[in-house]
């Protein structure tokens, strides 16, 4: 079987002209705020890009990078003077937080009008309750990435691999409101092997390099791999094993190249939802 490599850069590109060119009519500039919260190297390089990016659409983005021994309180007090600036659009705090913040409440704080990540509450809600406003960037991703090499979802068995606010959560409602047949597995599954093998989509997202390997997954599947995983060489790697699916699978998203610039262009959709909106009711 032939394996198409589903190309997420190339996606990505497409998507980030189509922002541009809706930037371009604004009569302001959007406006996004990034917190990063201390120097963890990783997400310094996550929001190196993420800015790279906004500045290639015309998205000024402004970071703001406070002490690793910031306080929650202060946090919290910092988000809701950009949610009160004028000038801010969409507001984005780059995850993990240091370890004594309370990430949920730092989320909570975010004004659900600039909630660029789409991952507070209000948000959320509208999405399980179906009137989507700021949705989350990465399930956003996926089903953009699927939708390349299927796009007419209805009645396919997804099985999504993992249940987190960030992904696995959000992602499973985007699908159902697709009309897939979805399920959901996680860390408590029982034979994760014989639930991925009745998958047609199997969308992985948990963080553990090559736990799924080939006898997980049937014949001509198609597969999204939302894993970033470090090895000790260095390497960045998902959650499948990607070189054995070759041949196999129908369709596979590498990584990195594959869901991760998806994430960041979905991000900037996001924020310019955000700015198209404000202009109107201004
Ligand atoms: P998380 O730690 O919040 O959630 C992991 C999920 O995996 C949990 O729901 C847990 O139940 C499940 N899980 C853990 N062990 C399991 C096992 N052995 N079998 C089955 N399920 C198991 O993580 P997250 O924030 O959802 O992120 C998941 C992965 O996706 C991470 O590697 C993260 O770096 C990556 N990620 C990538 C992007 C991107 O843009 N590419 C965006 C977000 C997250």
């Amino acid at each position: 079987m032939e394996t198409q490599i589903i190309d997420g850069k190339a996606l990505a590109i497409e998507y980030q002209e189509k922002i541009k060119t809706q930037v371009a009519k604004m009569n302001r500039t959007p406006t996004l705020a990034v917190i990063l919260v201390g120097n963890d190297p990783a997400s310094e390089i996550y929001v190196r890009h993420k800015r790279q990016v906004a500045e290639r659409v015309g998205i000024i983005s402004e970071l703001f990078q406070l002490s690793p021994i910031t306080t929650e309180e202060a946090l919290i007090a910092f988000i809701q003077e950009l949610n009160a600036n004028d000038k801010v659009d969409g507001i984005l705090v780059q995850l993990p937080l240091p370890k004594h913040i309370n990430a949920d409440a730092v989320i909570e704080a975010i004004d659900p009008n600039k909630d660029a990540d789409g991952l507070t509450s209000a948000n959320l809600g509208h999405l399980f309750v179906g009137t989507p406003n700021l949705v989350p960037c990465t399930p956003m991703a996926c089903l953009a990435l699927i939708k390349t090499v299927c796009p007419i979802l209805q009645g396919k068995n997804v099985v999504i691999v993992g249940r987190s606010k960030l992904v696995g959560k959000p992602l499973s409602q985007l699908l159902l409101d697709e009309n897939c047949t979805v399920t959901q597995a996680h860390s408590k599954t029982v034979n994760l092997k014989k639930v991925c093998r009745e998958a047609d989509i199997l969308i992985v997202a948990v963080g553990k390099p090559n736990l799924i390997t080939k006898s997980f997954v049937k014949k001509g599947t198609i597969i999204i791999d939302v894993g970033i995983n470090r090895l000790k060489n260095k390497k960045i790697v998902g959650d499948v094993e990607f070189d054995k699916m070759i041949g196999h699978v129908s369709a596979i998203t590498p990584v990195p190249g594959g869901v991760g610039p998806m994430t960041v262009t979905m991000l900037l959709q996001n924020t310019v939802q955000i700015a198209q909106k404000r202009q109107k009711n201004n």
